[in-house]
């Protein structure tokens, strides 16, 4: 198979894939929901726990249907592991936490999705591990602030809410020339849009509760490896590097880091989001032309003083979108209002979008993330964190456009 499309609908085919074992032929990868699976000899048991004969034995560790979902995530990605974790926060924490130690540091931006920020500033501050928040559309700021103990350079490809888009093709470089691990948030535009094998980074994180789940079914995550070699040189992966060679990294994260923290997908949200991953084209494509209609109705609205939409040919973000993003500007729309009272007005007059998180979601949704994903941050912080109190965000659905946009036509009438 070719084409990005098809792999996504079926999948591994070889003759040991999951798919192929199904003794009844079943068209969709049946659900494992058992937490365990026997063995007929013990001497098969003690192999399999001791990694010499690939087969299931705990659920917290490997399923089959799990195992199909990263088969996928694979193929499409062209990485060299998957792994599918219980959300993309676990996704985030597992990777990093592979590969630092207390003392080192991270170079990261203050331009994140809300959690993430607060894993990097609190979760990791109390390990020892420093986060410097800079901003990466300046790339001198990164090239200044990596020392010898940086270990990563982390960011969201196409910032969740500020919508800006950062040339991870020289990201990519300066991670190349200085030696330290790129790991990037990928979940806005997907391996569909984003190939990040292209542009030099190492690790892959996705939320694949926003567009992979698509139908707002369930919460996951997923870290996709492309084995370079910088990780040769990290400390914590010596015993790997030692046993497994050029594996080591992927064996470091999957067979340490993920078990010995749990964050196992449940069989069950595995089968809903291989569901959703097999129309992620379709969706984001028709969500993307949706999102443009409404960009463009938003732009020349009276009540909008400001509005991001990459997508724009008037956006400062569309060349990187055209050269790194495949032309595809995606289906979020970012504007502003005159106050948080007008946010609050438009979101209480809506009746067809839906007032929620998530994104991604076959239907549009909006949400004021000022005095919510970041209301645990005070006032002065959000600011800096590029979230102001007049911003909505806009995740286009795959509505019919004339429908999008009279709702948003007359909830603006105030
Ligand atoms: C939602 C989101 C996350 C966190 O994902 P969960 O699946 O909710 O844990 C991380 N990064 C980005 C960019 C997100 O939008």
């Amino acid at each position: 198979m070719k084409g990005f499309q098809s792999k996504l609908v079926h999948g591994d085919l070889g003759a040991d894939s999951i798919q192929k074992m199904d003794r009844f032929g079943s068209l969709r990868s049946p659900v494992y929901d058992s937490n365990a699976f026997e063995f007929d000899r013990a001497e098969d048991m003690a192999a399999a726990f001791q990694g010499k004969l690939d087969a299931y034995a705990y659920s917290r560790v490997g399923n089959p249907i799990v195992r199909d979902l990263e088969s996928r995530l694979k193929l499409i990605s062209e990485a060299e592991d998957a792994l599918s974790v219980s959300s993309g926060m676990a996704a985030l924490a597992i990777s990093i936490l592979a590969l630092v130690q207390p003392g080192e540091n991270i170079i990261t931006t203050p331009y994140l999705f809300g959690h993430s920020y607060s894993f990097f500033a609190k979760s990791l501050g109390q390990l020892g591990v420093e986060s410097r928040f800079l901003d990466f559309r300046d790339l001198n700021q990164i090239k200044e602030a990596i020392n010898e103990r940086t270990k990563v350079i982390f960011l969201e490809n196409i910032s969740n809410p500020q919508l800006f888009v950062y040339d991870v093709e020289a990201i990519g470089r300066l991670a190349k020339e200085t030696g330290v691990m790129l790991i990037v948030d990928n979940t806005l535009p997907t391996p569909y849009i984003f190939h990040s094998r292209k542009y030099g980074v190492d690790i892959e994180v996705l939320s694949t509760t926003k567009s992979i789940s698509g139908g707002a079914t369930s919460v996951g995550g997923a870290i996709l490896i492309y084995q370079g070699e910088k990780w040769k040189s990290y400390a914590p992966v010596q015993t790997q590097l030692q046993k497994f060679g050029d594996e080591g990294l992927s064996r470091k994260i999957r067979k340490e880091v993920f078990r010995n923290y749990g964050p196992s997908l449940s069989p069950h949200n595995a089968y809903l989001q291989i569901l959703g991953l097999e129309t992620l084209t379709l969706r984001l494509d028709k969500a993307a032309v949706n999102s443009l209609r409404v960009a463009e109705f938003l732009s020349s609205h009276s009540k909008v003083v400001h509005l991001e939409y990459p997508g724009l040919k008037n956006s400062g973000y569309y060349s990187l979108i055209q050269s790194q993003h495949n032309g595809h500007g995606g289906a979020m729309v970012l504007f502003e209002l005159e106050s948080e009272k007008a946010c609050y007005k438009f979101l209480d007059n809506l009746r067809m979008v839906r007032r929620a998180t998530n994104f991604h979601d076959n239907k549009s949704l909006a949400i004021h993330p000022f005095s919510t994903i970041y209301a645990e941050f005070e006032e002065k912080k959000r600011l800096d964190l590029g979230v102001n109190e007049r911003m909505i965000r806009f995740s286009t659905g795959i509505e019919d456009a004339v429908d999008i946009l009279d709702d948003i036509e007359q909830a603006l009438k105030f």
